[in-house]
């Protein structure tokens, strides 16, 4: 029988020996820094010019010039936040922008999507040449813009309808179709489109195209008048015999037509075009609605400390009191599905439970329902556009549908945990 003593030094020896950092929660001083310096915009600049974009309805062009210039819209700033190792400081970005405004913070993030799809599909020639195109420079930045949806394709995207036909003697790709609810779409320069190449293979028939500024047919529909988020723009885009270049087919064709015939021999498809995409982006997406939670709950907790009935503090009742506990317990469990769910998409880890859609459908759900409580605790001003608790449920209740709605994870995660085809 070995004792304790004579353990230790075989112990410190496994522990030496192991690459695996012992585990820790405790953030880098460089993670520390990036949050202080991103909550100090969201505080002084974002906060302030929010209810004015918010009522405007309008892409706050001038917030996005006032983040550019410090470095934090851009490929620059983006490539250093995605360098962590860890893949905390991404979502730490996301939550401190969001805690300042959530419209806001989708014009300044809303980029992001179409460069996750980029990232995650194009070859590093198209990175370095459409990448930096996405955001622009300082002097003149641009966003761009990611379209799945469809009118008849949300939840379903293996019913989207664009097509893409390859035109051989010119070495081009023409698309045709209709896609819906595009974040940026028609004010971006660069549109990333998922479009179907092949329709018999439904959703494995799907591939992302660049779709580079200035393109003719590409052309912006219909505007959509939203409930929350109303500083970022939403429209249609209409693609009709839009023609562009073969290198515009993110991955390149010698790929495509590799992977479509292992799916036509029958063979498992390596990818699939959007949801390659959406698995990327939904842990930040959760980190964004945990941000407008966080929001919310810290002005009502002020709140509740400073407005007095029956001649004591709000707080002071326990019914108050343990709601705010409560909203707080709730959204750091919701940070820590996030920052796990981050940690294993960068590490590399298997999201054998659905990891990533959890942190998503936890984060929506505990947004929706914190900023519903905040509203309670302020009452009838919780309830007026002059308190920004309002605005901040309107934003939030968005994060229970886009990217997924909450059913669709839970059926994501339900047939990750069950090997089961739950319908
Ligand atoms: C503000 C905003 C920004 C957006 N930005 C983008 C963007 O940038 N790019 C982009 O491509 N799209 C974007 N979208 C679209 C968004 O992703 C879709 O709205 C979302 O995926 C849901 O699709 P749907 O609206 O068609 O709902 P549907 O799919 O029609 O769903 C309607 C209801 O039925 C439920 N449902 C559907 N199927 C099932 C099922 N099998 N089991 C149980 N319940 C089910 C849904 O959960 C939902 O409750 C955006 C939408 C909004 C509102």
């Amino acid at each position: 029988m070995t004792t304790a003593a004579t353990d230790a030094p075989q112990v410190e020896e496994a522990i030496a020996s192991d690459d695996t950092p012992p585990f820790s929660l405790e953030l880098s001083q460089d993670q520390k820094d990036i949050r202080d310096w991103v909550h100090g915009f969201a505080e002084n600049v974002v906060r302030p010019a929010a209810h004015e974009w918010d009522e405007r309805e309008e892409t706050p062009w001038p917030v996005i010039q006032e983040a550019a210039k410090i470095g934090l819209y851009g490929f620059e700033g983006m490539a250093q936040f995605f360098a962590d190792p860890s893949g905390l400081t991404l979502p730490i970005v996301n939550e401190e922008l969001f805690w300042g405004d959530a419209g806001i913070g989708l014009s300044i993030q809303g980029t992001g999507l179409a460069v996750a799809a980029i990232f995650g599909q194009g070859t590093p020639e198209q990175m370095g040449e459409w990448v930096p195109q996405c955001y622009g420079t300082v002097e003149e930045p641009k966003v761009a813009a990611f379209c799945a949806s469809e009118p008849d394709a949300g939840s379903d995207v293996s019913a989207l309808r664009t097509t893409a036909k390859y035109d051989d003697a010119k070495d081009e790709w023409v698309l045709n179709g209709q896609k819906a609810w595009a974040t940026n779409g028609g004010i971006a320069d660069v549109h990333v489109v998922i479009a179907s190449v092949d329709r018999d293979l439904g959703s494995r028939g799907h591939a992302a195209f660049v779709i580079p500024p200035g393109t003719p047919g590409c052309e912006q529909g219909a505007k959509v008048l939203k409930h929350g988020l109303r500083a970022s723009h939403t429209a249609d885009v209409h693609l009709d015999d839009c023609r562009v270049p073969g290198s515009c087919l993110l991955g390149g064709k010698e790929k495509l037509d590799e992977r479509l015939a292992r799916v036509r021999e029958g063979k498992q498809s390596k990818s699939q075009a959007a949801m390659q995409t959406f698995e990327a982006t939904r842990p930040i997406v959760g980190a964004q609605a945990i941000g407008i939670a966080r929001g919310a709950y810290e002005y009502s907790l002020g709140y509740a400390k400073e407005r007095v009935q029956f001649g004591r503090p709000i707080i002071e009742n326990q019914a108050i009191a343990f709601t705010l506990a409560n909203m707080k317990m709730e959204i750091d469990a919701a940070r820590l599905l996030v920052w796990r769910a981050s940690w294993m998409g960068k590490t590399g880890q298997t999201f054998e439970n659905a990891e990533g859609s959890m942190s998503k459908l936890k984060s929506g759900e505990v947004a929706v329902w914190v900023t519903e409580r905040a509203m309670q605790i302020l009452g009838g001003n919780g309830y007026t556009r002059e308190f920004p608790v309002e605005r901040m449920h309107r934003d939030a209740k968005i994060y229970d549908i886009f990217e997924g709605t909450a059913e669709i994870q839970r059926l994501v995660i339900s047939r990750a945990i069950s090997g089961v085809k739950i319908q």
